[in-house]
């Protein structure tokens, strides 16, 4: 197995929302695993900058105990937390007001990689892009890190793009989807690009759906307010689930390139036809004498927003007309489980008869729990007495066919960031696209508000609501199963 890593330069990573809850989840547990890794050199200094007047001991402080949280105890080995702190220091600064740029300015040094982490509310990425050029912070070459929500429609969308563009240029930003950082879902890339294998058969002529489910155990309890204003459809479709049905259903990129791989993945999006109502299933989870509501969570009782939706999607380009997409996620669902299911046509006549047990072919891709690959084929099953046929199962678990423990893969975050300081825009979502797919889901959205949609109950620790199962019955398919 040939391991190449591309060694980084020496960088300044200052990150903007540096106290916040992912600053303490993600990113700064992430940078540390990629010190670990011996990724980040000696002479890299990584800045949090935040509202709240912490000195560099404070902001020290708050990330040893992020890491202490988030990062396992074989990693904290020996003196490596101590000697990763030595590379932080802090700054308070106000993204709407002039305290603290000057600080800032101060301690970034000529002639070295910069990265500014965005992981501030979007109604703040204006006035940091703004900040940060007004005080003659960012050079030319600097890179802005952009979390999500971008945009909640196609105005506000196209609006924080030209707010970033007065600043920065696009090859200066990069926008995350932390799902194009999942191990698994590069390898599809590998799996479809690199194997003679798949490319044949990866088209309508002899793919008979596509599955794509993204399912979640825990309700929005904690951040209901938030997700109130956005649903299933904003959170999840626009941005994820997209990325993921592009990667699947686009066409091979010349190369493996920032803008060759996202000029695909446009033409995809492109290519999506407009969805109809009928095609749709809204849910909201019910709430048990135990659990709360939704709408307890969401603490809006009349809300009809969703926190569950399945689509039927369809591709109108040569490659997939006729094979339809199947999205679904929700919250409150029976496991926590995502997958991408490449569901194959029947053979076109069996040799074996009406053969019971007989079953297509799937390729199934897990993006969590425990990443990997499955690809379900038929066999006879051992033994005498006549031809009987089962499906087995070949396996590809990362962790086991790579030799690494499952704590091994990086998170999808350590993974962007590390490709923001290296400047490779791959995994990262152009202005384009984002702008093309809110072009896609503003009329779905706007499609179930003219009519008044209310969302279908579902209980928790279900599949979602019934008609979701219809949406596939009708067409003679049905869902895979949920499990972790
Ligand atoms: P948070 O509320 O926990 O933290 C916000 C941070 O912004 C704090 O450090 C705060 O000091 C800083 N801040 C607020 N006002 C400021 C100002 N005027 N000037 C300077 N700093 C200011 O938020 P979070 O959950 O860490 O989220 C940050 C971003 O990441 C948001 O865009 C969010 O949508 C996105 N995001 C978060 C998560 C998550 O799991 N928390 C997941 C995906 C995306």
């Amino acid at each position: 197995m040939v391991s190449r890593v591309i060694p980084v330069e020496s960088f300044d990573l200052v990150i903007f929302g540096g106290t916040g809850d992912l600053a303490r989840r993600k990113i700064i547990p992430g940078l540390f695993r990629r010190y670990v890794a011996g990724q980040i050199p000696e002479e890299a200094r990584i800045v949090g900058a935040a509202r709240a007047e912490l000195d560099d001991q404070g902001f020290r402080a708050l990330a040893a105990e992020a890491i202490g949280e988030f990062v396992g105890p074989a990693k904290r080995e020996g003196d490596a937390v101590e000697r990763f702190l030595a590379h932080l220091s802090y700054v308070a600064v106000d993204a709407k007001g002039e305290a603290g740029w000057s600080a800032l300015k101060a301690k970034m040094r000529p002639g070295v990689t910069q990265a500014f982490y965005f992981s501030v509310a979007p109604a703040l990425f204006g006035d940091l892009a703004e900040r940060l050029h007004l005080h003659g912070i960012a050079t030319p070459e600097a890179r802005i890190v952009v979390e999500k929500p971008f945009g909640r429609d196609l105005a506000s969308a196209r609006a924080l793009n030209a707010t970033l563009a007065a600043h920065f240029t696009e090859h200066q930003i990069y926008r995350i989807d932390h799902y194009l950082g999942k191990e698994t879902v590069q390898n599809l890339m590998a799996v479809r690009f690199a194997n003679i294998l798949f490319e044949p058969l990866w088209n309508a002529r002899h793919v008979d759906h596509v599955q794509i489910t993204v399912a979640e155990t825990v309700g929005v309890g904690g951040r209901g307010a938030y997700y109130d204003k956005s649903g299933a459809m904003r959170d999840m479709v626009q941005n994820h689930m997209m990325q993921l049905l592009c990667l699947i259903a686009m066409e091979a990129p010349y190369r493996f390139d920032p803008d060759a791989v996202r000029d695909e993945k446009l033409k995809v999006i492109h290519a999506l036809e407009p969805v109809r109502p009928e095609d749709i299933v809204r849910g909201q989870y019910r709430g048990t004498k135990d659990a709360p509501s939704y709408v307890q969570d969401a603490e809006n009782q009349s809300s009809t927003t969703e926190s569950y939706v399945a689509l039927k999607v369809n591709v109108a380009n040569w490659r997939w007309k006729g094979t339809p997409f199947y999205l679904r996620t929700g919250k409150k669902l029976r496991a926590r489980a995502s997958e991408i299911a490449v569901v194959f046509k029947e053979v076109p006549h069996s040799i074996f008869g009406e053969e019971e047990g007989w079953r297509e072919n799937v390729l199934s891709i897990r993006l969590q729990p425990n990443e990997g690959m499955t690809l379900s084929v038929m066999i006879k099953e051992p033994g005498p007495g006549g031809m009987r046929l089962t499906e087995v199962p070949l396996d590809m678990s990362f962790a086991e066919a790579l030799g690494a423990d499952g704590a091994d893969i990086p998170d999808a975050y350590e993974r962007l960031i590390m490709d923001v300081i290296r400047g490779n825009q791959t995994l990262f979502m152009r202005g384009d696209e984002v702008e093309a797919a809110w072009a896609w889901t503003d009329p779905i959205i706007a499609g179930w508000e003219g009519r008044g949609d209310r969302p279908k109950p579902y209980d928790a620790g279900s599949s979602g609501p019934e008609d979701a199962l219809m949406l596939l019955h009708r067409d003679g398919r049905r869902w895979r199963e949920i499990r972790e």
